[in-house]
């Protein structure tokens, strides 16, 4: 991948969960792991109702609870394990019971070497996420590159048998010069870069068709993006009749403010 839209930085739970997001976003997305693979080490197990929710809707579950613990989310909090006092409380999971009344899952107890492989292998299928593993992360603060420079012109200095003083003034000068003068462009030039806009943002400008008639008081629905959405007009006095091409100037909550293409704004 050349010119990915989003570098993610590790390819623990974190990074590959953020991965798979981006990646049914459809943003060019880079992953890199300073590892050569996922972590081989069982680590978290527990994962939460709402994370188990999000892993349903990618069409993991089965193989997420392929590698489920059979235990109890729950912890004892008393003495010594050796004796009997203590009591059970709630680790804030909900029961499956519980979970039950109101998800169509259950939080799972899957240790992270069970997890992590299967999140690598679903990346697999977006076209738009690489993962490079053995790739580490250095610096984009620069300062060890300026000084690198300072210390190659001074192993020049030194191979040209200047005196030991001038070596270390060289080195020391062009170190200094390099971070005053060429470090502050080469940080602004990496950080900056295109704004990304994502989720429901990037509907704003688009164009789509009512298909039922706005107003202000009476909203509608329009097709977007080829979803339908609840939609009013952006300027309140309007009406605006099914079949009329709209512009989305706003989304606010779950609704698409739109104005009909073509009309200027009053
Ligand atoms: C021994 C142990 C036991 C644990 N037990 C539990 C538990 O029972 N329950 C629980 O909830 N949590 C537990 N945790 C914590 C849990 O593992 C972490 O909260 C979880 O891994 C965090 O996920 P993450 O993706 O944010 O970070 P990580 O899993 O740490 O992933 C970060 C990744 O980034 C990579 N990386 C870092 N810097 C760079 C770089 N510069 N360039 C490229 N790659 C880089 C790392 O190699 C790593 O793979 C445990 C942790 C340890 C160490």
């Amino acid at each position: 991948m050349r010119d990915p839209q989003v570098l993610v930085v590790g390819a623990g739970a974190a990074g590959l969960v953020t991965a798979i997001t981006l990646g049914r976003l459809g943003i060019q997305t880079l992953v890199i792991e300073k590892r050569s693979t996922t972590s081989p080490f069982p680590r978290a197990t527990g994962i939460s109702l709402r994370s188990m929710e999000l892993i349903r809707s990618w069409g993991l579950e089965p193989r997420v609870r392929a590698g489920e613990i059979d235990v109890a989310s729950t912890a004892r909090i008393g003495g010594p394990l050796t004796q009997d006092e203590g009591f059970e409380t709630s680790l804030g999971m909900p029961s499956p019971a519980e979970a039950r009344k109101i998800s169509p899952t259950t939080a799972v107890a899957a240790p992270q070497d069970h997890l992590e492989p299967v999140l690598l292998d679903h990346l697999g299928t977006y076209d738009c996420v690489e993962v490079r593993f053995d790739t580490e992360l250095v610096s984009l603060d620069l300062i060890l590159l300026m000084v690198a420079v300072g210390a190659f012109v001074g192993a020049l200095a030194a191979i040209a048998s200047f005196p030991v003083a001038l070596q270390i003034l060289l080195a020391a000068g062009s170190s200094a010069a390099m971070l005053a003068l060429v470090r502050p462009n080469l940080i602004k030039l990496l950080h900056t870069g295109p704004d990304l806009v994502t989720g429901t943002r990037k509907l704003v400008g688009q164009q789509g068709v009512v298909t039922e008639p706005l107003s202000a008081h009476n909203p509608g629905r329009a097709k977007l993006a080829g979803e339908i959405w609840s939609a009013c007009p952006y300027d309140e006095s309007m009406t605006i009749a099914a079949g009329q091409m709209v512009e989305v100037f706003a989304i606010r909550g779950a609704t698409a403010y739109v104005h009909p293409v073509g009309e200027l704004m009053p």
